[in-house]
């Protein structure tokens, strides 16, 4: 096992991954740039070292300046978090190159499941089904037209490298197709460095519906049973939960079974998300894997009983995994909502600030992620999730009225958060019934 592991991330993911080394007795490096000089959680860790400007790209992507970090704090090995440079294979394997191991996928399966398009193959070829759409990248307008009359509209284009819901545009004619691909282009090619789109058919109001994955070194694969995701504003998720409420048993066992036979043919290791989009007939088409641990990892820790980020570091320091598919029974119904600086009702914008009042919600079933306290400074230059709010019930209905509870007792001022688009989600009897799909907040706060 490590000695010493340093995390490549800040705030909220930082902090997870800090106590997951202390509960395995593993000593903890800290990075942070000049934005987060002071942070509490910085505080937490071993040692903390400052990698560079506010500025993301002169710190905590920048490749050199983590390696050197790494390397005066004498670390074995690199746990890169969520976002950042958490699926960029060439960190990857210049982490490999410095003789330190990387906590994720090996460098080839990264390689493979970061171009979707690849991945679409590899599910194909594997019996997975797939969203229907063009066998590879569009190469120029008139290709498009002609496959998206064959598919017929809507019909949706995304960027080959996308993440995040960038280079994504919906099509319902020739006129938007081609002004969608022009934009769609453009944003891949300045958040990717790589403008290649395809074509999906646009599913109309799918279900978001993935399935948590672990994988040894030593050939063994195991699921860790979905979690439904379908509440997102402009494809990015705002609230999470396990089991998929109404998803037949047939079918979850099947989308489970199809994630396993595509991380087995990825050659996979370590965690892993496959998604899905489930249509209003229950079909499901995968979408695209997530190569590293996700934001809503905890939903899965609460119903399974077991620390990803343990398992993560345990599988790369070559472990084998200590229990089989057989003894993975998830229990009860655990739900998240992430607490964004953002104003929801003006349109998610962002909202960062100091933190002058932080009354967090606590008892029964009730697991509260975050790196805030008050008196925190949430910086402008990063992502603005500040908690992840959880609740484990044993079922979905106590599992609601205990995420109630917990909203109205917790209390922040100095920043505008998601909170009071939480409560209101939560009291919308077409959420509390579970027909929920992508297109919900959107079509309930359309102003949002
Ligand atoms: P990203 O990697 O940018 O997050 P994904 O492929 O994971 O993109 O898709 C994100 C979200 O976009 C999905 O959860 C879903 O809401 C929507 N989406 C993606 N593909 C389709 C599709 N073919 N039809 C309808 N919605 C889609």
């Amino acid at each position: 096992m490590f000695q010493r592991i340093l995390v490549a991330n800040r705030g909220e993911v930082a902090l997870r991954v800090i106590r997951a080394c202390k509960d395995l007795g593993i000593e903890v490096v800290a990075v942070f740039s000049e934005a987060d000089r002071g942070a509490p959680y910085l505080g937490l860790a071993d040692e903390a070292i400052c990698i560079g400007p506010p500025s993301a790209a002169e710190s905590y992507l920048k490749i050199p300046r983590l390696i050197s970090a790494a390397e005066i704090a004498n670390v074995q090995a690199i746990h890169p978090g969520y976002g950042f440079l958490s699926e960029n294979p060439h960190f990857a394997e210049v982490c490999r190159a410095c003789k330190i191991e990387f906590i994720g996928p090996p460098v080839e399966a990264m390689r493979l499941l970061g171009n979707k398009n690849e991945a679409r193959k590899l599910a194909q070829k594997v019996g997975v089904p797939v969203v229907p759409g063009s066998e590879g990248l569009i190469t120029d307008e008139k290709q498009a037209l002609a496959l998206a009359h064959a598919m017929s509209y809507p019909v949706l284009i995304k960027a080959a490298a996308g993440g995040g819901g960038r280079g994504m545009r919906v099509a319902r004619n020739d006129i938007s197709l081609q002004a969608g691909l022009k934009a769609a282009r453009q944003e891949a090619e300045s958040a990717f460095k790589d403008g290649s789109v395809y074509l999906e058919k646009y599913i109309e109001q799918p279900r978001h519906v993935e399935v948590q994955i672990l994988a040894d070194h030593h050939g063994k694969v195991v699921h860790l049973f979905e979690r439904d995701c379908s509440l997102q504003r402009r494809h990015q998720k705002l609230v999470e939960e396990s089991p998929a409420p109404g998803l037949p048993a047939k079918v979850r066992e099947e989308i489970c079974q199809a994630a396993v036979r595509l991380i087995k043919a990825a050659d996979y290791a370590n965690a892993g998300t496959c998604e899905f989009l489930v249509d209003r007939d229950h079909k499901f088409y995968f979408i695209e894997v997530n190569a590293r641990i996700q934001v809503e990892h905890p939903v899965t820790e609460l119903v399974t009983g077991l620390d990803l980020v343990r398992e993560q570091i345990r599988i790369a320091a070559g472990e084998k995994l200590r229990f089989g598919q057989e003894h993975i029974r998830p229990r009860g119904c655990a739900i998240e909502c992430r607490i964004n600086a953002e104003d929801p009702f003006a349109d998610f914008r962002p909202s960062p600030g100091r933190i002058t009042r932080w009354e967090p919600p606590g008892g029964p079933g009730v697991r509260l992620d975050t790196h805030a306290v008050a008196g925190y400074t949430v910086p402008p230059n990063y992502d603005s999730l500040v908690a992840k709010l959880l609740v484990h019930q044993p079922t979905r209905d106590e599992a609601i009225a205990c995420m109630r509870r917990a909203l109205r007792e917790f209390r922040v001022e100095g920043i505008r958060t998601t909170i009071p688009l939480h409560e209101e989600i939560f009291k919308h009897s077409a959420f509390v019934d579970g027909q929920v799909d992508t297109t919900f907040i959107e079509r309930h706060w359309s102003k949002g």
